[in-house]
């Protein structure tokens, strides 16, 4: 059965898009520690652990995230994007690129942001304007 990440990255389930490729997908974390909070995850392997991808998948899913890095930067005022991987949730690999004015902000203890479904898609074109392939 596919994982609720793989319906999202053909669509069957919405998400707020920042950014695709052929092979990998870029969406707003629902629950997000900060504006801007991303989850970038592989299309062509649902492997739950990011440390069992193979060479390729995983230099190019850290290359696609790098990218979206650097459009959230443009996008977001912040200091700079935290990386985290935890899939302590979801078993299908993502990285998640968090927006950082301090190192606190990276603690998934944290309260979550609440943002209305406007503020999610303004914030998704904004860093999705921002992106370059
Ligand atoms: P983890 O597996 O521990 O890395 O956590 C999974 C992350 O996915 C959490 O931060 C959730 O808020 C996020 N998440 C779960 N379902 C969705 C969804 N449908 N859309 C966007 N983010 C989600």
């Amino acid at each position: 059965m596919a994982t609720i990440f793989t319906k999202i990255a053909n669509g069957e389930i919405p998400s707020y898009k920042v950014a695709e490729s052929k092979d990998f997908y870029a969406f707003l974390d629902i629950n997000p520690l900060a504006e801007g909070h991303t989850l970038v995850i592989p299309r062509n392997t649902e492997a739950d652990y990011i440390f069992d991808l193979d060479d390729e998948t995983y230099a190019g899913l850290t290359a696609f995230a790098a990218k979206v890095a650097k459009a959230i930067r443009k996008a977001i005022p912040c200091k700079r994007v935290g990386v985290a991987v935890l899939g302590m949730e979801v078993p299908h690999t993502h990285i998640h690129l968090v927006p950082l004015q301090s190192e606190g902000d990276l603690n998934f203890a944290n309260e979550k942001k609440q943002l209305t479904p406007e503020q999610f898609a303004a914030i998704a074109s904004k860093i999705s304007a921002a992106f370059e392939n």
